[in-house]
């Protein structure tokens, strides 16, 4: 008996709530709550008759601490799940703070305006110090935990497929297969096809700002940052067959530099195809993934958020993309003694998806993790009170969810590296 509340209502959210809507025994009560309202009246009618979860609907601006306050006031959630976006992350967590409720979202924070001074002092500082320069980091929440700590209460970060999974995958590799891990290649491949010439998985100002910034990696504990897609690899994927693929920074490689000892080099790969890569390299010649007003015909426009509006929703992909996602981490290190590779990954089909939840891929394996990890808090199996990431809790029964709940694992012990 649980009671969670919903925020936000796009792609990913999408997949979550009607995932939590099939396992009803764990989630029986919701309140979906986002911006735009009447998403959430849709959906909620949508699964009207299907699901014996009890489903309520609010308007809320996350943006703003005092109205998320009185939301969880209101609903008494026994979780709140974060599905909106990075933006919202930090407002939320004050939120749960205040009103000493656990805490989870899909992805870390990162400021809507990164023209704001007070803010880019700190990054042009950080910048500095930690030499990788993406505007996303996990300092700003990680500055949570002596709070939630102390309150009793749990923060999990980045319960999405990656982030979220391959921290699992990470945690389970330790844990099961290896003594000392010496490598990590996360894998990301969506051999996907839309139809569309451009088009982004998910939320497109994320995503384009994601994929454009400098990529990196960490070798002997470093940083390591090289220009966008400068380093690439070709990669013969089951299922999906041979992709070209680069190397981006990504969020969880900042925490499992932290928490897998002894890791000696961490890297981040994922595919792209020729006509996505032109396409975004003509965008940013031209300005338009800036985040910084400009003024046209009188009024103020952010190019990267008209770009958004120009660009297909990518909750509306779900019928049209064919293929599938192949997700996965490669191990390199030692057990017993002898030198090993371990890699365990996730073959996901868009199709499958849409029959079952009527989303594509992208959605589908962000939003399945998330309400894996949400009964991973409400049952009690990751219980301790703090700001967490996955790999910091025990993997196996959140694979065995995800086994069960439409994201199987795949494992292969026979040598496979990437150059
Ligand atoms: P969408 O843009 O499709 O959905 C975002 C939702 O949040 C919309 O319903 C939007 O409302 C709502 N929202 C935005 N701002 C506010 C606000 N101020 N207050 C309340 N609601 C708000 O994004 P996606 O579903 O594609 O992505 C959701 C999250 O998942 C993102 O954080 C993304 O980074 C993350 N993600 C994580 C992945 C992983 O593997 N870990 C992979 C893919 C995504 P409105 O309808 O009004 O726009």
């Amino acid at each position: 008996m649980s009671k969670v509340l919903v925020i936000g209502c796009g792609g990913v959210a999408q997949v979550a709530i009607r995932k939590c809507a099939q396992r009803s025994e764990v989630f029986t009560e919701m309140c979906i709550a986002s911006r735009t309202k009447s998403k959430c009246d849709a959906l909620a009618e949508d699964l009207k008759g299907t699901t014996p979860m009890k489903i309520t609907t609010a308007r809320v601006d996350a943006d703003k601490v005092d109205e998320v306050i009185a939301l969880i006031r209101d609903c008494k959630p026994d979780l709140v799940m974060n599905i909106a976006l990075p933006y919202q992350d930090l407002t939320i967590m004050d939120a749960c703070l205040a009103c000493g409720v656990n805490y989870m979202d899909t992805a870390n924070y990162e400021p809507e305006d990164t023209d704001d001074p007070a803010w880019r002092e700190i990054y042009e500082k950080r910048c500095r110090e930690k030499g990788f320069s993406a505007y996303f980091d996990y300092s700003w929440q990680w500055a949570f935990r002596e709070r939630f700590e102390k309150a009793g209460l749990i923060a999990l970060l980045g319960c999405g497929f990656d982030p979220g999974v391959t921290q699992a995958y990470c945690a389970y590799a330790q844990k099961h297969e290896f003594d000392q891990i010496d490598t990590i290649d996360i894998l990301d491949c969506n051999g996907g096809d839309h139809g569309y010439p451009f088009a982004t998985n998910f939320n497109p100002e994320v995503n384009l700002r994601e994929v454009s910034a400098p990529g990196s990696y960490i070798e002997n504990g470093k940083w390591v940052e090289i220009p966008a897609m400068s380093i690439k690899r070709e990669y013969d994927f089951d299922q999906v067959g041979r992709k070209d693929m680069y190397l981006l920074h990504h969020e969880e490689l900042e925490s499992l530099a932290e928490n897998i000892p002894g890791v000696k080099r961490l890297r981040f790969f994922m595919t792209f195809g020729q006509s996505y890569l032109t396409h975004m390299k003509c965008l940013e010649n031209v300005g338009m993934l800036s985040t910084t007003p400009v003024s046209f015909e009188g009024r103020e426009i952010v190019p990267i958020k008209f770009l958004k509006a120009l660009l297909p929703d990518p909750a509306s992909l779900g019928p049209r993309t064919v293929g599938k996602t192949n997700i996965g981490c490669i191990f390199t290190g030692k057990k017993d003694g002898k030198e090993k590779t371990y890699y365990i990954y996730n073959v996901c089909d868009h199709q499958a998806c849409y029959r079952e939840v009527k989303s594509q891929a992208i959605s589908y394996t962000t939003g399945v993790p998330a309400m894996c990890g949400a009964m991973m808090l409400l049952t009690g199996k990751w219980n301790t009170p703090g700001v967490h990431t996955v790999e910091e809790f025990d993997p196996d029964p959140f694979l065995e969810a995800l086994d069960q709940n439409g994201l199987p694992r795949s494992e292969n012990r026979a040598p496979v590296i990437v150059e």
